[in-house]
């Protein structure tokens, strides 16, 4: 075991404040990872804050890391000391139901996948997430952060690239598709650099039209409010897909009205409430009301190759550890461009 400075919430609802956590020794397939960077999901917050229900306290979260390995077990094969690599939701699976031999593990029907904080591994001790110096994860979950991507702009892609990724090529955002992404903020700043890198002819959907400057410099070909009724009627039957990266409710029937005939409209994002719909929604227009959770190992490392052959990584500001209670508010209030980056060294 190694002693390791973290940032954690010592119970739900509290400020996070530095303290210690104890790493497991690095066993035979495990990888010690010096974590660099950290980028902070809205969902870290959710569960900092039980708005997904009971939670593990203390709770470091971050589960978009970039570091360099430190140190490797004797049977690891793919990583060696000095590699660059990352570490997103996930630490382990069962690794032998269909989901997890397909590439899916982050559907794992043999236990469900063990996420990277918040949850309790294989020995049931719980998991620590990227708010702190230093992590041990098995060599089968960790990828490779290629060298065209540096370390602060490539951590949220380990959750926010991911996420949005494997969805846009699940349902073939590409050339001749015309593509929505609804919300500009972590998510959806990243959906629509990738989408617009598949080669999709993409729209951003936002509340106001306060970020269209920088929507149309990510890629977005066009951009339109939300708050503006004419937007539903100027839009209606235009997209192929839809992808909705709020965690806020929407109206559903509203936005299934801007997809075309088979047209699907997939969740990234996660209202804490259940939602309604009128199923006519979807029976007129043999249209799909769908979701979306992160990716696979091997998609992760596809998403980060991909976005590394495309020059790009995420938009972020980075920031001390002791401004992550602050950087909270301000995602909470849509405050940020568009991804907080914990500088780890200031822990
Ligand atoms: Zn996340
Ligand atoms: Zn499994």
């Amino acid at each position: 075991m190694t002693t390791v400075a973290a940032y954690a919430a010592p119970a739900a609802k509290a400020p996070l404040e530095r303290t210690t956590i104890e790493r497991r020794a690095v066993g035979e397939f495990d990888v010690l990872i010096d974590i660099k960077f950290a980028g902070i999901c809205h969902s870290d917050i959710h569960q900092a804050r039980e708005g997904w229900g009971e939670a593990i306290f203390p709770m470091v979260p971050g589960h978009e890391i970039a570091g360099v390995v430190a140190e490797v077990g004797s049977g690891v094969t793919r990583y060696a000391v000095g590699d660059r690599v990352g570490v997103g939701c996930m630490v382990d699976s069962c690794r032998e139901c269909d989901n997890c031999k397909a590439g899916l593990e982050q559907y794992c029907t043999g236990g469900g996948m063990i996420g990277t904080y918040n949850a309790l591994d294989r020995n049931g001790e719980p998991t620590y997430g990227g708010y702190s110096h230093q992590i041990v994860v098995d060599e089968n979950y960790v990828v490779r952060i290629p060298d065209g991507l540096s370390l602060d702009v490539a951590a949220p892609l380990l959750c926010a690239g991911i996420t949005t990724y494997s969805p846009l090529k699940h349902w073939n955002a590409g050339p001749g598709k015309k593509v929505a992404i609804v919300g500009m903020g972590g998510l959806g700043h990243m959906a629509v650099k990738i989408a617009h890198a598949l080669g999709a002819e993409v729209t951003v959907l936002s509340q106001s039209l306060r970020k269209q400057e920088d929507g149309l410099k990510l890629g977005a070909d066009h951009y339109y409010a939300t708050s503006d009724p004419k937007t539903f009627e100027e839009l209606a039957g235009t997209f192929d897909l839809i992808l909705s990266t709020v965690s806020a409710p929407l109206n559903l029937d509203q936005f299934l009205s801007l997809l075309r005939t088979d047209g699907a409209f997939v969740n990234v994002g996660a209202p804490e409430e259940p939602v309604a719909l009128n199923l006519f929604s979807v029976i007129m227009g043999r249209k799909s009301l769908a979701g979306s959770g992160i990716g696979g190992i091997q998609e992760t490392q596809e998403m980060l190759d991909f976005c590394a052959e495309h020059g790009f990584g995420a938009e972020i500001e980075l920031i001390a550890a002791s401004e992550i209670n602050e950087a909270y508010e301000r995602v909470l209030a849509s405050d940020v461009r568009y991804r907080f980056v914990i500088d780890t060294a200031t822990i």
